[in-house]
């Protein structure tokens, strides 16, 4: 069979490498001159199975209206007349009670537990290397509050069976040696040791020259501009420049830019773009850099070592397909680097970036198949989208092959929306 994936991101690409050794001949479009260019060029490098969790849940309505007030605001929300972000927000705010938690989390981990499992293999069948470090991932609480609250998480990982670890701040200084030259900001942490790192770019590069030798063409530059339908199937893309490409089946996994393409054919995908941004550091002294990731819960910030640079990813806002690098944004990101790693890195030399994060209001990424027999969602992976790409690509191959998949799928398709 032949298969079309639209979309040469962390999530096409890894879609792509299973498709290939299915057997399937593969062709995916990007309209970047590489893979991985747009929001998978700089993420905060976290594979984090044990972070995987809805952001509507209990509490979050306030939570949110406090962080949208702070100085170094973890939410921004822009006034905008922009009917699409309000319905978004309203059935964010439909899933923020606690049977839709539990429901929307537990397919998160499921899906985010399979997808290390899944990258685990890869890397052991094909030694593919991206920067990556299997040495866990710690939140970091500078106020007794916070460490106050880790039950709340605690509790949710007991129930899922992750393993943790709370620790006061030695602890902390024992996992991540740095921290020991920054006095009074600590106050405890919590360690998830089956968490991972690495540099989505670098691996989604990587595993695209993994996937040329399976023999999947890459069509760069090619900009889509629609999908034709007859007969209750899609006959073919139509690129900007009037090209018509055909296939069997085709894969929409075009992150943000994904339900204005299916939009046309009756097929609404709950996806907005959350933007966020991250700094990219040359590590100076490589004692004083972080090990694995700290997360800064006051910040909502991840500080992760990525080979000999750093990177600091965070920050929600909400402000449509804007792209603009706003310099606030950049202050809190540098004030949370600056205030545990004072020492690690260059920030004359960082680089600013800005990506959108395709999300749905209940977290979950929307993988299947669609009411057209031959088109297929592989989008929406939100804050997760890294932790998430190889299972969702393994998933979803089985599901073209019409293979029974290794973890239940049916809650992850776009008909779960309908119901
Ligand atoms: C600041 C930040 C930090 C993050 N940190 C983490 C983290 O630590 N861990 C984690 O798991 N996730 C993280 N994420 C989320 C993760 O990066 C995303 O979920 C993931 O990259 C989405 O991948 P994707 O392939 O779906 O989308 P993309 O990478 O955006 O890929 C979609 C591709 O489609 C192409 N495309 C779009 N429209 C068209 C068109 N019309 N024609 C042709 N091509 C088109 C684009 O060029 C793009 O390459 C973070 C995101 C951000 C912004």
């Amino acid at each position: 069979m032949h298969v079309m994936i639209l979309g040469g991101g962390v999530v096409g690409v890894t879609s792509a490498y299973y498709l290939a050794q299915a057997g399937h001949q593969v062709t995916v479009l990007e309209r970047q001159p590489g893979v991985g260019l747009e929001t998978s060029f700089a993420n905060a490098g976290q594979v984090s199975p044990g972070y995987s969790a809805p952001w509507a849940g209990p509490g979050i309505p306030v939570k949110a209206l406090k962080w949208l007030m702070m100085r170094h605001r973890p939410l921004v929300l822009w006034p905008r007349l922009e009917p699409r972000l309000y319905g978004w927000l309203a059935r964010m705010l439909a899933n923020c009670t606690e049977d839709a938690y539990r429901r929307n989390k537990g397919r998160m981990v499921r899906l985010a537990e399979y997808s290390r499992d899944v990258l685990r293999d890869l890397r052991a069948e094909t030694g593919i290397a991206y920067d990556h470090r299997e040495r866990g991932t710690l939140q970091l609480f500078r106020t007794q509050k916070q460490l106050d609250h880790v039950g709340d998480d605690t509790r949710v990982l007991d129930a899922y069976g992750v393993p943790y670890e709370v620790l006061d701040p030695a602890g902390c200084i024992a996992a991540e040696p740095a921290l020991a030259r920054v006095s009074g900001v600590v106050v405890g942490g919590l360690r998830l040791p089956g968490d991972e790192t690495g540099d989505a770019h670098l691996f989604t590069k990587a595993l695209a020259g993994l996937c040329t030798e399976l023999g999947v063409t890459f069509r760069y530059g090619a900009r889509i501009a629609g999908l034709q339908e007859a007969g209750g199937r899609i006959e073919a893309v139509m690129l900007e420049d009037g090209t018509r490409l055909t296939a069997d089946s085709y894969v929409a996994a075009l992150g943000s830019f994904t339900p204005a393409l299916l939009r046309p054919l009756g097929i609404a995908l709950p996806v907005y773009p959350v933007k966020g941004y991250s700094l990219t550091l040359p590590i100076t002294d490589a004692d004083a850099a972080p090990v694995s990731t700290v997360m800064d819960e006051t910040y909502k910030v991840g500080i992760t070592r990525l080979g000999d640079r750093i990177r600091v990813g965070g920050t929600a806002e909400l402000a449509g397909f804007s792209d603009v690098l706003r310099a606030p944004r950049r202050e809190t990101l540098e004030r949370s680097v600056t205030d545990l790693f004072p020492q690690g890195g260059d920030l004359a030399h960082a680089s600013f970036w800005t990506g959108l994060r395709p999300m749905t209001p209940d977290g979950t990424p929307i993988v299947g198949g669609t009411r057209i027999a031959n088109l297929f969602t592989n989008t929406g992976h939100g804050t997760l989208g890294w932790t998430m790409a190889c299972g969702s690509g393994r998933l979803l191959a089985d599901l073209v092959s019409g293979r029974t998949p290794e973890i239940a799928s049916e809650d992850l398709a776009v008909s779960r929306y309908a119901a």
